[in-house]
């Protein structure tokens, strides 16, 4: 590289992340279905968590300098995660969408850039629209900081009905 012209803005910098094999399913999907090269995923992830985490960073020092601030009060419209994932039925794999918004139940725990949100929901009758089968999903979705995607863990297991008899 000696000699070369260094671009204002070029890439210099290297990152090199360990995925698992679910990680890695996530990403070629995502970059396939939107046609972006797998680096560009990355990037385009890490700058709407950089932003997310600024405006994060930005109510804090918002909520900490103001003497009238009430933190039940929004400072305006709270932006939360999304709680709604596609569900796919454990016996026929038939895909739902489901919002988990009005299902779960919400912790907070205080940490140095706000509070983590835990939104965790327990849902015993799920039944399939295809083949009308129960199951249930459970799991939890974590916030943090406010706003921005932590990390989630959703189980559905099939509920074996005995009550239809088979
Ligand atoms: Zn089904």
């Amino acid at each position: 590289m000696a000699g070369r012209p260094k671009k204002e803005d070029s890439r210099d910098n290297q990152y090199r992340v360990r995925l698992n094999d679910d990680e890695n399913e996530m990403l070629t999907y995502v970059s396939q279905m939107t046609e972006k090269a797998k680096s560009e995923v990355f990037r385009q992830a890490l700058t709407e968590l950089y932003h997310k985490t600024k405006l994060a960073e930005a109510m804090q020092d918002f909520a900490g300098e103001s003497e009238e601030y009430d933190e039940h009060e929004p400072i305006w419209e709270d932006e939360h995660v999304s709680l709604r994932r596609t569900i796919d039925c454990p016996y026929c794999g038939h895909t739902h969408m489901m919002d988990f918004t009005d299902d779960s139940v919400d912790t907070s725990y205080e940490r140095s850039m706000g509070a983590e949100i835990l939104h965790e929901f327990d849902l015993d009758e799920c039944v399939c629209d295809q083949c009308g089968k129960l199951f249930s999903v459970k799991g939890y979705i974590s916030e943090y900081p406010m706003g921005c995607y932590n990390h989630e863990e959703i189980n559905v297991e099939p509920i074996d009905d005995v009550e239809e008899g088979e």
